[in-house]
């Protein structure tokens, strides 16, 4: 490996390919890993390390954003950028704070900015208040998150707490209308007053070109950031702009789709993929709990005598009601993993078939196939809808487009394979 400029750890999955998308979109040439990889990773300018650390016991997630940072660094990173969800997505406990603070100390950082925004989707900061849309994140649908509800929209107080020594101040938008300078004026006045950490506002995307300046200009070795900062940073730290930085090997073979969100995007989705004509096998929880191997091995003998010229789909994705009464009748845990496993295992008996370009519908889902598959890195390409690239990943040899629920638009399936 040549050495890559950027190295990022990401606190969740889905995140780190938003990451991701947006460091390919800026022209860099990006992978990402399932943790902290095994093999080398080659050709990359940006590597994403992909964590499950979001609500994991504090100490684990210390550990492993440590171990990721260590290699990042071993790897020739210059700055490391720890990726944490837009609406801050954290407890008292943490975790953001905590890893933050220890990536600090692992670099030898003075001052950390913290700038979760990204305008584009409507997470903005003003004040050190986050707000989503025009709510203020304590009165968005955050505030009942099951693992990490968000009560309080002030950045400051949501991440003191979990600072075990670090104090929190901000870098209001008045300091960013004065310019990388001023942002690098009020860092010192800030060192200065012992507080070596700051939200950053940022009410539109110029503010975090104004920070990624600020990052670039003073060879900050860290920042916690939302996706947004991504854009601005690669060119701001001055990395070369790859004209072809989303170009993926070329692959060969049939296609398929694998379902399992029940969110409304998706269900709009299969219904359109089904509307135009697309085969579809469906996925039923109860049939499942009554013989699994017998409905995963019918499944791929119908994928046999269908996998050609056009895609196929396999669905679990159902409406609400549906959903409701499997969940009452095997439990919402037995369901849920059941259904996983069985689409992870058909996954994995599609590409054993001869399929090369592959979708996978859902965030939990997704996590099962890509471990079922084995896949380990994946290359980021080109995007099919805001925040869904195609990747590619060797082995298996595979293009991989993993989309979370609610993503993509309701020709996102036929789009997809558009786009190859
Ligand atoms: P999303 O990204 O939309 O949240 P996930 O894959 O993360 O999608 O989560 C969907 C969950 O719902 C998975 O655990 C999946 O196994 C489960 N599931 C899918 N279809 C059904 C169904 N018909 N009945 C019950 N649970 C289902």
């Amino acid at each position: 490996m040549t050495g890559i400029a950027l190295g990022c750890i990401a606190d969740d999955f889905t995140g780190a390919t938003d990451l991701a998308n947006n460091l390919v979109r800026a022209g860099l040439r990006v992978v990402q890993t399932i943790g902290v990889p095994r093999r080398p990773v080659r050709d990359a300018d940006a590597v994403v390390i992909a964590l499950k650390s979001r609500t994991a016991p504090v100490a684990e997630a210390v550990s492993a954003s440590l171990g990721a940072a260590t290699w990042l660094q071993a790897q020739g990173a210059r700055c490391l950028y720890f990726k944490v969800c837009s609406t801050f997505d954290s407890t008292h406990k943490g975790n953001i704070g905590p890893v933050a603070e220890a990536l600090a100390d692992l670099v030898g950082a003075r001052f950390v900015p913290v700038a979760p925004a990204f305008p584009a989707n409507g997470r903005t900061v003003f004040q050190g208040h986050l707000f989503v849309g025009d709510q203020l994140l304590s009165e968005s649908p955050m505030r009942t998150h099951p693992l990490t509800p968000m009560t309080d929209a002030n950045l400051m107080r949501v991440l003191q707490p979990q600072l075990a020594s670090r104090r929190v101040g901000l870098v209001a938008r008045q300091h960013l209308a004065g310019g990388a300078a001023a942002v690098h004026e009020r860092a010192g006045n800030l060192a200065e007053q012992g507080v070596q950490m700051a939200i950053v506002d940022t009410v539109e995307q110029p503010d975090l070109a104004v920070l990624a300046a600020a990052v670039a200009q003073g060879n900050w070795p860290l920042v916690v950031a939302g996706s947004g900062l991504a854009i601005e940073l690669p060119g701001a730290m001055g990395l070369k702009r790859h004209t072809q930085a989303d170009a993926l090997p070329a692959t060969d073979g049939a296609r398929a789709i694998v379902s399992g969100s029940c969110s409304a995007a998706t269900n709009a989705q299969v219904a359109a993929f089904m509307a135009r004509g697309g085969s579809a096998f469906a996925i039923d929880g109860l049939r499942l709990a009554a013989g699994a191997d017998a409905l995963v091995d019918e499944a791929l003998a119908w994928a046999a005598a269908h996998l050609g010229a056009q895609p196929v789909l396999f669905y679990a994705t159902a409406q609400a009601e549906t959903v409701r009464s499997v969940q009452q009748a095997l439990g919402v845990e037995r369901a849920g993993e059941l259904i996983e496993q069985a689409l992870a295992r058909i996954a994995r008996g599609l590409v054993d078939r001869g399929v090369r370009q592959l979708v996978v519908a859902g965030g939990e889902t997704s996590g099962a196939c890509v471990k079922a598959l084995g896949i380990e890195q994946l290359r980021i390409g080109a995007q099919i809808d805001p925040g869904v690239p195609w990747c590619h990943a060797d082995p298996p040899g595979l293009r991989i487009a993993l989309k979370s629920g609610n993503f993509g638009g309701t020709d996102f399936f036929h789009k997809a394979f558009a786009t190859t």
